[in-house]
């Protein structure tokens, strides 16, 4: 699996393959048919062929001394093209993946993928093939079909994090995340791809490069200005890279106001131009726009940016022609995605350019438009026809947010527009000219936005393998799927030729029964408790929380990616450690904690069937507290924990429990502590429900909400006088109003055809941190008046056992608003459950999906180009409602506590002028843990951080807590089951390579650890460098990282935290509990 040249088990089973092949056939055909007219191999040749795959793709130069391997390659795949004909297609699937790979070291992209294809139907667990996947994923990279590339990749490192072309593989995600504008997924990969010291197609310096591109994109031109500075004082800088770096200086200091006066910053644009013509004499853009600039100084008028992109896009019509001949709806993916981008001149520029196509000294122009087209519908009409793949269990992911606090992280995107270019009209078939247009046109104003900027240079679109300028194609695409529906429905057919679509969709989620149920009863009084529920499950009074669980568990699906085994087909640990000596060493090094034998977590597909239209507004699971006894009733905790509640609200809870809300009021937070710290979110206030892009002229999911830091202090006085304000404005529009009432109702008139925009800017306080109990004493003190079950800390919650703080998590945060200030959407870290208790005396407007449906928002992030785990996104509640979305509304008091069940996707806007505040909670559920650990490892495929550490939480539950309910005690044991022969695994092959384990034991309280890389949860086997164990600094990497920057592991020592022993007794001793006799929480 490690090595990259040659693997002889490889060749073993291709030619093993082969001859299966043929001795199949000859039994299988009518005897004497002979083979005499089919080409042959020799031994030699199949053992040559078997260590040809994917992984060479880039490294093999046909043009130097690979003119043999060209020839041998042809000539295999003619052999193997007639032996599949003769068979009629009835042969080993490893024959069409072994064929697709040689098409693809060919470059034969439509044959590659159609081989690739039929794998994929025949082979069920085509997933555990990383060669295979890679292979897909840079047919899909080849074809601009970026979400399907993006997929297999993510899935090759899921499966096999040491995979061999892991550099490869991130360098690719990062330039395909900028074409999307995920800019900080980009930025990730791009380093994740220059740590890794193995061969790579692009240079180190050219990765840099992109990074300061990068930057240059988001418009941080500081940053990219020295990166690329610093980049020219690299060493052997090529020629190419260096003429790059100094003409995008040049035409940064041209373009960008940011860089000095206006003189100053012409005369080094001049200067960089030329230097840049120095290095590389035949850089045709830099004598172009040396030349441009000269004549627009000289005749003295402002050049403006768009009409220079004029030319450049003229620059590049010509070749733009071949490719989009007609061909851009068939491109159209599927699930009416946009993966097939191939609109932008990103081809143009991967031919003509120097990027990774053209490696192998071997540039690529466009092919044919009508050939690749072609083979897409090939795809897609083959597929169609296989289900093969019907039958591979999904599995159900849920994902939390990436950052500590109920606020996801919000992208940084200053401003842009994304998809700029996409509002020029245009039909698919017309795609290069609509791209051209709106390049050309002056008036479009587009030119500010980075997705043009980035192709504003040819030379450097070149060195950006022409992804830059993708993004003016990506937009157009979306344009182009928008503006026909016919085309979507048609392509709706080809979700099959994505291998992770057809799965996503072809098995329909039990859950759907469970949605329609829910909320049918629609009051439950319990005579007893004077608790009123309004909707939603009822509680039963007499049920054990146990019972309960078990019963709601039984109705979902079970978790396909956790084993359903009976508690006694656990071994010991004795047996667990013996069993896995033999493991290990040529098997996947998956480390997942899940099933070994299970495919990459995927997001669900919706549920079905879809439900009806008049189900899309449910009523909010709501209970009214009348006195305390009320909110320690037991049945309350089940009833928020049931999972068919996605949210709860209790109404009226701080007067039940006479909680002092006052002591979270702005004025006693400003006598408290006035100088402590507020995150600030600038956003735009909106429209009541609604999301336009800045100019108010369409709706978009992108919410703006860029980051900045003030105090305490300073924001009340904000909110105080927003408030003021907002009754100066009353009064003025009461007044107003009498006097023309006649046009006030015209000009109110919200019909959505008109402009919103401009609209105001608002400031939202966020994430602030009490966690101090010195200095948030009396406030922290009054919340444990709590019931346990949302408590900030209890015995029943899981963030309790994780043994130290996770801000915001375990911790509670403050939010102050004034009206429309938004918590875009989001699951919460790790699908944990969340609380929120309005402070007041404003009111806030939550919107809520119940969690089976995180997978149809994921899709909806996708085709907006948003990162759903990461991104700030808003959804447009139209959308939902034609993808049939249930959306719970509702209006959260002051006193109102809000109860988010694991997993649900909520958003929320401020009405009036409050502050909340909210933390999460873990309930001791099967569910709870299930969803928990899905999303960590949905994560980790995301390259997503894990804010809980579940493998470290697994262990101190085991430690602390008697499980008695059967379906979560499994869990655990299985998670517990699977580190254990890991840390083992990785014990003895660290042993037999001769490297030494040191004892490091651990303190107390001390956090779990996350690769410093990766950011993967890293457990007790921690790689250090030595000059971090030497200065104590102890900067933890994981062995995939560790091994990434030291192959031999020289530059590392290997800390151990924990005694096999201790870890084998845990395991040992965590039984299943019996049965609670029926209790209370
Ligand atoms: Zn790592």
């Amino acid at each position: 699996m490690k090595s990259c040249g040659v693997s002889l088990a490889t060749a073993a089973a291709a030619a093993a393959a082969f001859g299966d092949e043929e001795k199949k056939m000859a039994a299988g055909k009518a005897s004497g048919e002979s083979e005499e007219a089919s080409p042959s191999l020799t031994a030699e040749e199949r053992e040559a062929l078997g260590g040809l795959d994917s992984r060479l793709f880039g490294f093999v130069r046909f043009h130097e001394d690979g003119a043999r391997t060209k020839a041998l390659l042809g000539k295999a795949v003619r052999c193997y093209e007639s032996l599949i004909l003769k068979a009629e297609g009835k042969v080993e699937s490893d024959f069409f993946c072994q064929l697709g790979h040689f098409n693809l070291l060919l470059e034969d992209y439509p044959k590659a993928l159609s081989a690739y294809q039929r794998y994929y139907s025949l082979q069920s667990d085509y997933w555990k093939n990383a060669a295979f996947l890679y292979g897909l994923g840079l047919v899909y990279f080849h074809y601009n079909a970026f979400q399907w590339a993006i997929k297999a990749f993510q899935e090759v490192l899921y499966v096999d994090p040491s995979f061999c072309r892991a550099k490869e593989i991130h360098l690719r995600l990062g330039l395909m995340f900028k074409v999307n504008t995920d800019y900080e997924s980009s930025l990730k990969h791009f380093q994740l791809a220059l740590v890794d010291c193995n061969p790579c197609t692009l240079s180190n310096a050219e990765i840099q490069f992109h990074i300061a591109h990068l930057y240059e994109t988001q418009r941080k031109y500081h940053s990219a200005k020295e990166a690329y500075e610093q980049l020219l004082q690299t060493e052997n800088l090529s020629a190419q890279v260096k003429a790059t770096v100094l003409q995008q200086l040049g035409w940064m200091h041209h373009t960008v106001d940011l860089l000095g006066d206006k003189a100053t910053k012409e005369s080094y644009a001049i200067q960089y131009l030329q230097k840049s013509l120095e290095a590389d004499p035949n850089s045709g853009q830099s004598w172009y726009f040396l030349g441009r600039l000269k004549r627009t100084l000289k005749a003295g008028y402002l050049q403006n940016i768009t009409q220079l992109l004029t030319c450049c896009a003229v620059f590049m019509a010509p070749c733009l022609e071949g490719l989009h001949k007609g061909q851009s709806s068939h491109l159209a993916g599927p699930n009416g995605e946009r993966p097939l981008s191939s609109t932008g001149p990103s081809q143009h520029l991967q031919a003509a350019g120097s990027g990774i196509q053209n490696q192998n000294g071997h540039p690529t122009l466009p092919s044919n438009s009508v050939t690749q087209g072609a083979a897409l519908n090939h795809l897609s009409s083959h597929t169609a026809t296989s289900g093969g793949q019907q039958g591979i269990t999904l599995t159900k992911e849920s994902k939390p947010s990436g950052n500590t606090s109920m606020v996801p992280e919000t992208s940084r995107h200053a401003g842009e527009t994304p998809n700029s270019a996409a509002s020029v009209e245009g039909l698919p078939n017309h795609v290069h000219q609509v791209t051209a247009d709106a390049v050309c046109s002056p008036s479009h104003g587009d030119s500010k936005s980075p997705g043009l900027l980035s192709s504003d240079n040819p030379q450097l679109s070149a060195l950006l393998m022409g992804k830059a300028n993708n993004n003016v194609g990506t937009g157009t695409c979306d344009k182009v799927n928008n503006i026909h529906p016919a085309v979507h429905t048609k392509t709706d057919n080809s979700v099959a030729s994505s291998p992770s679509s057809a799965i996503s969709t072809a098995t329909p989620s039990p859950k759907s029964t469970e949605q329609t149920t829910t909320n049918s009863v629609t009051s439950l009084n319990s005579p007893h408790s004077g608790l009123h529920t309004i909707n939603g499950e009822g509680m039963e009074e007499s049920q054990s929380p146990m019972k309960t669980d078990l019963l709601l568990i039984s109705h979902k699906p079970s978790p396909q990616i956790i084993p359903s085994m009976s508690v006694s087909i656990y071994p010991s640990s004795a047996e667990v450690l013996k069993a896995c000596r033999n493991l290990g060493k040529n098997g996947l090094s998956n480390s997942s904690i899940l099933l070994d034998k299970c495919p990459p977590p995927r997001p669900p597909s919706s549920p079905y069937p879809p439900l009806p239209k008049d189900k899309l507004n449910p009523p909010t699971p709501s209970i009214y507290l009348e006195n305390k006894r009320d909110a320690f009733f037991p049945p309350l905790h089940q009833f928020c924990t049931n999972p068919n509640n996605p949210v709860t609200v209790i109404r009226g809870l701080a007067g039940a429990l006479k909680l002092d809300l006052g002591l979270f009021s702005t004025k006693t937070l400003v006598e408290a502590n006035n100088e402590h710290m507020v995150e600030v979110r600038t956003q735009l206030l909106q429209p009541a429900d609604e999301n336009w892009d800045p100019t108010g002229t369409k709706k978009i999911w992108h919410c703006e909400s860029n980051r900045s830091h003030t105090t305490i202090a300073k924001y009340a006085q904000y909110q105080a006088s927003s408030f003021q304000e907002s009754l100066r404005e009353e009064n003025e529009k009461r007044s107003h109003h009498k006097d023309h009432s006649d046009s006030e109702s015209t000009s109110s008139d919200n019909s959505g055809r008109r402009r919103k925009g401009p609209f105001k800017t608002i400031k939202f306080g966020t994430n602030i941190d009490l966690s101090d109990d010195k200095k948030w004493k009396l406030q922290l003190h009054e919340l444990t008046k709590l019931p346990a079950f949302v408590r900030v800390v209890s015995a029943g919650n899981l963030l309790s056992h994780v043994g130290h703080t996770i801000l915001g998590m375990n911790t509670v945060q403050l939010y102050m608003k004034v009206p429309g200030s938004r918590t875009p959407g989001h699951q919460e870290n790790n699908n944990f459950c969340s609380v929120n208790i309005n402070i007041g005396p404003g009111d806030c407007e939550w919107f809520v999906v119940p969690e089976g449906y995180w997978g149809v928002l994921n899709d909806f992030c996708e085709k907006n180009n948003l990162n759903f785990l990461m991104g700030s996104w808003w959804p447009n509640l139209e959308d939902l409602y034609e993808a049939n979305v249930p959306v719970y509304r509702f209006i959260q008091r002051p006193g109102d506590l809000v109860w988010i069940n694991a997993g649900t996707v909520h958003w929320v806007q401020a009405i009036g002028w409050c502050n909340n505040i909210a933390w999460n909670v873990g309930p001791l559920t099967a569910c709870q843990y299930k969803l928990a650990v899905e999303r960590y490892e949905w994560n980790k495929l995301q390259s997503v951080k894990s804010i809980v550490p579940m493998v470290h939480l697994s262990w101190n539950m085991a430690r602390n807590i008697k499980v008695s309910d059967p379906k979560l005690f499994e869990m655990i044991k299985y998670c517990l089951l699977r580190t254990l022969k890991q840390c083992q695994t990785l014990r003895e092959a660290l042993t037999a390579a001769g490297k030494e384990i040191i004892w490091h034991g651990r303190t107390k309280e001390e956090p779990a650890h996350y690769c410093s890389i990766c950011e993967v949860e890293v457990f007790d086997l921690l790689f250090v460098t030595n000059e971090s164990n030497s200065r104590k600094t102890y900067i933890v990497h994981c062995q995939d990282c560790a091994r990434k920057t030291s192959g031999n592991l020289e530059n590392f020592v290997v800390l151990e935290q924990y005694k096999m022993e201790d870890l084998m007794q845990v395991y040992d001793q965590f039984t299943l509990a019996p049965p609670l006799p029926s209790s209370s929480s």
